[in-house]
C-alpha cells in the first residue's frame, strides 16, 4: 500500500509540533528531548510573581510541552515505520489498520477495534 498522503501528513505536522516546541522550550541533543526554557526576561518577571504563581506557571508549560512532546514522538514514530515498511499495522492484533482511520490519524498505531485499548492523555 502506499502511504505518500500519510507520510505528508506527518511531516507537515512534525513542522508544526518542532515550531510549537522551539516556542516553549529548546531542544536538547538530536531534538529528542525538549526542556522548558525560562528566557531571561522571564526570570525577571518571575521575580514579581510569588512562587506558587511561578511554579503554577512553570507546571503548566511542562505539562503542555510533555503533551507536544509525546505526540512529537508519536509522529516520529510513525515516519520511521513507514521507513522500515511497519506503517499501518495494528501493535496489538498485526493486522492492517483501517485506511479512513489512518487518514484521520496517521500516527494511528492501532486498528480501529483496538483504538479503545490507548490510555486517555
Ligand atoms: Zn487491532
Amino acid at each position: 500500500m502506499n502511504y505518500e498522503e500519510q507520510k505528508r501528513k506527518l511531516l507537515e505536522e512534525r513542522e508544526q509540533l518542532i515550531t510549537s516546541l522551539n516556542e516553549l522550550g529548546y531542544a536538547l541533543a538530536q531534538k529528542k528531548d525538549w526542556v522548558v526554557r525560562i528566557e531571561n526576561d522571564e526570570e525577571e518577571h518571575m521575580d514579581s510573581l510569588d512562587d506558587a504563581e511561578m511554579t503554577e506557571e512553570l507546571e503548566r508549560d511542562i505539562a503542555t510541552l510533555n503533551v507536544i512532546e509525546q505526540r512529537y514522538q508519536e509522529v516520529e514514530n510513525a515516519l520511521t515505520r513507514i521507513e522500515s515498511g511497519t506503517y499501518g499495522i495494528c501493535k496489538i492484533c498485526g493486522k492492517k489498520i483501517e485506511k479512513e482511520r489512518l487518514n484521520a490519524n496517521p500516527s494511528a498505531t492501532t486498528c480501529e477495534k483496538h483504538m479503545s485499548k490507548r490510555p486517555p492523555d
